[in-house]
């Protein structure tokens, strides 16, 4: 049953472990439970927010005046029908991999080692190696305040990092993916190499949200005022600059505010010591942005989300 909590901290939902407390939570586990959780917040006029995984988000030192509802990151099945997997948004990414594979499904495998659950990497467009979750995606269903509907993908308007959701504030309730046939053992090699790799570059007992700021887009990099010029052209990669490349070169790597550090090995990767506030984690973005603007005039943008 749904149980309303109060003055929990946020920090213990977050792969960051930053952020104050929350005056209510409330942990759903299904659909049910968490349409009623968004009702009982809109019934009493209550700020909410939802998070699941909690791996890409960052939420302020002080108290959270309102309620923040986690649809708590649970196990169950995929439904397979041939090409096509419909699972629920808060199934571990990770499942929805490991099912595709095992169905020798292809188009999914390169996010493998992403954390959080499906709901999560569609708000985001998580990525990786050239592949979105998007990319697969046939639609969605979800809860927009009133009514549940699926929707087509087209209108989750994904765009590099994006989709409808960051703004209009829709629950994600399941999602449908059409794969392609692949082979078997090639994808779950591809998997491992992947997830080998990545426990290199993120340690599981580092505390991050992973990239800190999006990649930059040549497109949106304005010419007239030159940014191209300085900028390394072998650094660009499918028509994104990385954000490492550019904080690596401002000398990022090591610098710290509080407990609030960039890594040695990784310019683009924030890492809380355990002792980092929401306060240490914005003066070190800003002036990490400012270094950036100064050298080659493009605006870095946060990839997390913070939660205010
Ligand atoms: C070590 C590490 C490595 C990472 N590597 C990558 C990477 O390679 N590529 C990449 O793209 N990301 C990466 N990330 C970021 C993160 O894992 C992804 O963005 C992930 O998909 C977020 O899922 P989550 O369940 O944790 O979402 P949360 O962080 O809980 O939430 C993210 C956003 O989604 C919203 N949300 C979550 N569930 C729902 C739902 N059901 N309905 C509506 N809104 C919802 C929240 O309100 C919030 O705005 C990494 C993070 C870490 C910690």
């Amino acid at each position: 049953m749904m149980k309303l909590r109060q003055n929990v901290p946020l920090a213990l939902y977050t792969t960051f472990g930053i952020g104050g407390r929350a005056h209510y939570f409330i942990s759903a586990t299904n659909f049910a439970e968490l349409v009623s959780a968004v009702r009982l917040a809109k019934k009493n006029h209550w700020r909410y927010f939802v998070i699941a995984g909690g791996s890409n988000v960052v939420f302020d030192d002080k108290t959270f005046d309102g309620v923040v509802i986690c649809f708590k990151p649970k196990d169950g099945p995929c439904h397979w029908q041939g090409p096509s997997l419909t699972v629920k948004a808060n199934l571990p990414l990770a499942k929805l991999i490991k099912t595709a594979i095992s169905h020798g499904l292809a188009g999914l495998e390169t996010l493998s080692g992403i954390p959080g659950t499906v709901g999560g990497a569609i708000v985001g467009n998580a990525g990786a190696y050239g592949q979105t979750i998007s990319d697969c995606l046939t639609r969605v269903e979800i809860f927009d305040g009133r009514k549940i509907k699926w929707l087509a993908k087209k209108q989750c308007r994904f765009t590099y990092r994006e989709s409808i959701f960051k703004s209009n504030g829709w629950l994600i309730l399941r999602a449908e993916f059409k794969l392609v046939t692949g082979d078997k053992k090639a994808l779950a090699k591809k998997s491992q190499e992947i997830i080998k790799i990545r426990t290199t570059k993120y340690d599981p007992s580092l505390k991050c949200p992973g990239s800190f700021f999006k990649n930059v887009l040549v497109k949106d990099v304005s010419i007239r005022r030159g940014g191209l010029a300085k900028i390394d052209k072998q650094k660009i990669i499918n028509s994104k600059i990385p954000a490492g490349y550019l904080l690596e070169a401002v000398g990022a790597k090591g610098m710290r505010i509080g407990g609030i550090y960039v890594a040695d090995f990784h310019g683009n990767l924030l890492i809380n010591d355990g002792h980092g506030t929401y306060r240490d984690v914005v003066t070190l973005a800003t002036q990490l942005k400012k270094l950036v603007q100064k050298k080659f005039g493009v605006t870095l943008e946060e990839e997390v989300r913070y939660m205010l």
